[in-house]
């Protein structure tokens, strides 16, 4: 990469200033000879829960076992459906065929770009019962059990009617949190939750991108609920409470020793990071407001993230639409500006889930989305002088665009 080009990404820089306290770390772990389990990992999980307001904070592998065995812990199993958004990283649709159940999808909104609370009302107000009573999906046929809202971007999704309606039909909601650590939401009473302190369970992932990342694959569950907390502990190591006494058949899914450590020195700089992504959020969403979008009637507008008064993003990703997101990624490209499409194929209609029967047009606000998001360079540490290069090339690109 050129001297002046602007990363997607930069992993680089943060972990400069750590280098020392990781190395010293490492040693440590090494002279122990603690690498699994052992007091970085639950000074870890103490901390974690602490810093999201939960009672629990369980740490495992990745985000998709983390979402595995929380669905699994609140009861989800063989036969049982869970909605879910197709607008979402594969790994929330995985965890759920890997806990055994189906999953069945509804839409966004399209101003948040996450769960619809209405299309949830709608598709389980349209639901029918099965002969023993109980609410069956529409395309399974199967028992719904759980709702996952996804917090996608870091941007919390509209938990207070998804929890009420979910309530109403006895569902439980299980929150994917995997892009939304310190993110923060406005409950019914005026109080102000992190992200995975307000669904029964939530899943978190330390994938290196994440806004906490760890030197490797790292995850979390955090919950409210001891005996929740409880069953993911187990099941993260072999279904164990006492060693080779297996109660559950369980999985590998614990979280090494060494990470815990490099997370635990991360965490507490999490919330700097943080604010410096909201500072260029916002930064972002000023030069955007004096793009000049067109001329003589035409125009190609760029649209801003939406954040409603009752959430407080943490923008994992800054993610901005427009019709043509394919060319200015190109032209961002060739000046030296890299960006990424979050996702560019919803999971409806990913090869894989073709079974699935999803056609087309089945999920319509998810799909207008997937064709035309862009996510701009976002990290901590990116500079004013850099956003004003990002969005001043936008701006060459919607004149000509315009002109052509
Ligand atoms: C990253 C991510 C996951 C999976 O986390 P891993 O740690 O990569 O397993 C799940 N859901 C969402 C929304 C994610 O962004």
């Amino acid at each position: 990469m050129s001297d002046n080009a602007i990363p997607f990404l930069d992993l680089m820089t943060p972990h400069r200033e750590l280098e020392e306290e990781f190395v010293q770390l490492f040693r440590e772990a090494l002279r122990s000879a603690q690498f699994i389990g052992g007091p970085q990992v639950d000074n870890f999980d103490k901390e974690f829960a602490d810093y999201c307001g939960a009672k629990y904070s369980v740490g495992v592998g990745s985000g998709t076992d983390a979402l595995r065995l929380a669905l699994m812990a609140v009861g989800v199993g063989a036969g049982d459906a869970v909605i879910t958004v197709a607008h979402t990283f594969i790994a929330t649709v995985e965890a759920i065929s890997q806990a055994g159940a189906a999953t069945e999808f509804i839409d966004i909104d399209e101003r948040t770009y996450n769960m619809s609370a209405d299309d949830l009302a709608r598709y389980l107000d349209g639901c029918k019962k099965d002969s023993s009573g109980r609410l069956v999906g529409n395309r399974t046929g199967k028992p719904i059990k759980a709702v996952v809202p996804v917090h996608l971007y870091g941007q919390p999704a509209d938990m207070n009617p998804i929890v009420e309606i979910a309530n109403q039909y006895g569902l439980v909601v299980v929150e994917d949190a995997c892009q939304a650590h310190g993110a923060e939401y406005q409950t019914f009473n005026g109080s102000w939750r992190r992200a995975g302190s307000i669904g029964r369970a939530a899943a978190f992932s330390f994938y290196p991108g994440k806004n906490l990342g760890a030197c490797g694959e790292a995850g979390a569950v955090t919950t409210n609920d001891e005996s929740i907390a409880r069953t993911v502990k187990m099941l993260r190591d072999h279904g164990q409470v006492r060693k080779y006494y297996h109660d559950l058949e369980g999985y590998n899914g614990r979280l090494d020793a060494i990470q815990a450590a490099f997370l635990r020195v991360k965490l507490r700089r999490l919330d700097t990071w943080n604010s410096q992504r909201r500072e260029a959020a916002a930064r972002y969403n000023q030069l955007l407001s004096r793009l000049i979008t067109g001329t003589a009637g035409a125009s190609l507008s760029v649209i801003a993230p939406y954040e409603p008064e009752s959430t407080k993003a943490v923008y994992h990703l800054y993610v901005v639409r427009t019709k043509e997101r394919d060319a200015l990624a190109d032209h961002l490209k060739g000046c030296g500006i890299h960006t990424g499409f979050h996702y560019p194929v919803p999971v409806h209609l990913q090869n894989c889930y073709r079974s699935w029967g999803y056609e087309k047009g089945s999920l319509p606000a998810t799909e207008r989305v997937a064709a035309e998001i862009i996510s701009l360079p976002m990290f901590p540490g990116l500079t004013a002088d850099q956003q004003q290069r990002v969005v001043a090339e936008i701006q060459a690109f919607v004149e000509v665009g315009v002109s052509r």
